[in-house]
């Protein structure tokens, strides 16, 4: 499974989904061309037989990412716009007066999912993901 480098796409803006658990290898491949979906796997075999996929070599996290970098445009502006859980697009945070967010955060610029309602900032998670994707050479 390749749910990290999943999410690690999220982060860097691409529209991710991960395979639901059960669905066999066929459905799966079905399901992709269906939806004009890029097939991510780490099956030599099940990436030959399908037309759009990326076959994964490495294990480690920053190889997949470079994996990635080389088969799919990324661009720096997507970057933390998508839910790393739901997928879906982030929308600037309307603050209420009880939100709980922590106080040092409130001034900074803050997205939330339309989905599951969390609420994202910039700060050090975000600078450590940055470095990170720049180490890949993901963006420079
Ligand atoms: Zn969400």
């Amino acid at each position: 499974m390749l749910l990290r480098l999943g999410k690690w796409m999220r982060i860097m803006g691409i529209d991710t989904e991960n395979a639901k658990p059960g669905l066999d290898d066929r459905m799966l491949g079905i399901y992709c061309n269906e939806h004009e979906r890029i097939l991510v796997t780490r099956d030599v075999e099940f990436s030959a037989g399908q037309k759009n996929s990326i076959l994964i070599i490495n294990t480690d996290i920053r190889e997949q990412i470079m994996e990635i970098k080389m088969r799919i445009p990324i661009k720096r502006e997507d970057f933390l716009t998508r839910c790393v859980i739901c997928n879906l697009p982030l929308r600037s945070y309307e603050h209420k007066d009880n939100d709980l967010l922590p106080e040092d955060v409130v001034t900074k610029c803050l997205q939330t999912c339309p989905n599951c309602g969390r609420v994202f900032w910039e700060g050090s998670h975000t600078d450590n993901m940055l470095k990170i994707l720049k180490e890949c050479g993901v963006y420079t």
